[in-house]
């Protein structure tokens, strides 16, 4: 990326721009923000046909996602499930096996759920209407934002985390970006200074410079940065200090031990309850605490078992931790229990179990 011929001028132009509000700068993003976007914007699969539900599929894959994680799993999303119908009608055990990977599997789930929705309601369709779009589950300001602007052109703005930050920086805002109340103002504030033409490339240009140039973690690349004359962090060195983020609250660790139970060459999963974290995804049995082998068989309510320890795994969730150890248990009979019992051929083409498991899955694969 070479360096932007305004941040050259800088000296030039600082003197000036210095006096500008925060409205002024806003709206002096918006030339150099899109000839940056028009040479900078990186070719994605989603980005070369932009279509409603193409976009609405990709953004909700990109939330706590990364680019290059997403880009294999939109692909074969597309190619299994290539439009609203299809996602609609898709069983939910062969949606998330699709999904097995990604995550937050409620992601999946509500995406079904809006589909069907969309089917009954919309003719198949995603509205045309950011307030419409807003009204679907899942689907929050930022995605009903991104889905109207880049595929239907509405001039609304698409606010994330990345938005959050170049924004901030840009106009030199000290207020918590994770306030809902600020990230409603910065929607304000955007809707009242960006192009009603451009809306897809102004979005589009903003996320783009938050995720390769005005970067998270680290310094950002202000060198190479098209808004670096107006941005009030880099004029007074504040780009340490904004964005301001409150410290969130630390996680609960949780131990589990994790049992696989073998019997006659099938290993049990059970599905989790319908509500709460992970909900009615499958799982290896598992138990609150590390238990001793003695206990384990004790819970099982079985005399006998050939015990052998597994690996310890740690999985980190946004508000808890789990901890766990895991035993491989090889059964004479199968005990008691709402289990399903299944080959490791169904554990790998059918059944998917969420990533927490990963240690344990990949020693039955
Ligand atoms: Fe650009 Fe640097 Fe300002 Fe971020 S902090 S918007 S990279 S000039």
């Amino acid at each position: 990326m070479k360096n932007h011929s305004l941040y050259d001028q800088l000296q030039v132009l600082d003197p000036q721009e210095k006096e500008l509000g925060a409205r002024e700068r806003l709206k002096a993003m918006e030339r150099p923000l899109l000839s940056w976007y028009r040479e900078h914007a990186r070719a994605l699969p989603w980005r070369d046909k932009p279509e409603p539900y193409r976009v609405w599929i990709s953004e909700i894959m990109l939330q706590q996602t990364r680019v290059e994680a997403v880009k294999p799993y939109f692909e074969r999303f597309m190619e299994a499930l290539p439009g609203i119908k299809e996602l609609a009608a898709v069983p939910e055990d062969r949606l998330l096996k699709l999904w097995e990977g990604l995550g937050y599997y409620s992601r999946a789930k509500n995406l079904k759920k809006t589909a069907e929705l969309l089917v009954e309601q919309y003719g198949g369709e995603l509205p045309a209407s950011y307030e419409e779009l807003k009204k679907l589950p899942g689907i929050g300001s930022y995605t009903a934002g991104a889905v109207a602007s880049i595929a239907y052109g509405i001039p609304v703005p698409a606010v994330d985390g990345n938005v959050l930050r170049v924004v901030s920086r840009v106009t030199g805002s000290r207020e918590d970006i994770l306030k809902q109340a600020v990230k409603r103002r910065m929607e304000e504030e955007l809707k009242a200074v960006m192009p009603e033409q451009e809306a897809s490339s102004y979005n589009q240009g903003l996320i783009e410079i938050g995720a390769i140039v005005c970067v998270p973690n680290g310094s950002p690349l202000c060198s190479q940065c098209p808004l670096a004359s107006i941005c009030i962090a880099r004029i007074k060195g504040l780009t340490g200090e904004i964005p301001v983020k409150t410290p969130k609250k630390a996680r609960r660790a949780e131990e589990k031990t994790v049992m696989l139970l073998w019997q006659a060459g099938r290993v049990a999963i059970r599905k989790r309850a319908d509500t709460g974290l992970l909900a009615s995804l499958y799982e290896f049995p598992n138990v609150e605490g590390h238990l001793e082998e003695k206990a384990l068989l004790a819970r099982l309510g079985v005399k006998e078992a050939k015990i052998t320890p597994l690996p310890a795994a740690k999985h980190v969730f946004s508000h808890v931790e789990w901890h766990m150890i895991g035993f491989r248990i090889e059964l004479g009979e199968r005990p008691g229990g709402d289990f399903l019992w299944v080959t490791a051929e169904d554990l790998e083409n059918t059944y998917s179990l969420p990533g927490a498991f990963k240690t344990y899955t990949k020693l039955i694969r």
